[in-house]
């Protein structure tokens, strides 16, 4: 455990949990998504509760499309998004932005933090589908949540993926359980 900082900053004491999620920007801002795809006007809020109730901050990830290829998505012609991403120059910023993403994870677990899981989005998102395989991720799953799960085997990460697929509300609150109930195992 690495030293503490100067004590006395917070006179009730250092109350974090020193547990945490990582998850997609357009959890946190819809703004991020292509045209006709937001699910709310901000974010989900209930997925934000569940953290709040038990202790979990949130780290968000940065939109890896925009990262790319800026938030009108532009592509060449007759070029899918998904292609797109693919290709250089995109694929090269995605996995730049996955080793940032799992640095920053390596950083936190150095100094004694619980990265519990990865939240990725709908599940025919081309940056950001979660579909799973055997023990691992399907190769249809999103371009940088492939490029995130590579970096993260390299460096010996073992964090759960799961997408939140605000698309379905029958999806979605699936998914809200499953994160409710392994933050309230984990707690234990
Ligand atoms: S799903 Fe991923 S790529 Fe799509 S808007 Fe959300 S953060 Fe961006």
């Amino acid at each position: 455990m690495p030293q503490d900082l100067p004590s006395g900053i917070n006179p009730r004491g250092d109350r974090r949990s020193r547990r945490f999620v990582l998850a997609v920007e357009c959890i946190f801002n819809q703004n991020a998504r292509i045209n006709g795809a937001a699910a709310w006007p901000a974010m989900n809020l209930e997925l934000v509760r569940i953290c709040e109730r038990h202790g979990a901050g949130i780290v968000q990830i940065r939109c890896p499309e925009m990262h790319c290829l800026g938030w009108a998505r532009k592509t060449a012609p007759g070029v899918w998004l998904r292609e797109a991403m693919e290709r250089e120059p995109a694929l090269g910023k995605l996995h730049e932005l996955a080793a940032s993403v799992a640095e920053q994870t390596q950083d936190y677990l150095a100094n004694g933090y619980r990265p519990m899981a990865v939240l990725g989005a709908n599940p025919r998102s081309p940056g950001c589908a979660v579909h799973h395989e055997g023990d691992g991720l399907a190769a249809n799953s999103g371009v940088f949540i492939l490029c995130l799960a590579e970096e993260f085997r390299r460096r010996g990460l073992e964090i759960p993926f799961r997408g939140i697929r605000d698309c379905d509300p029958k999806l979605m609150t699936e998914d809200l359980e499953w994160l409710e109930a392994l933050l309230t195992k984990e707690q234990k």
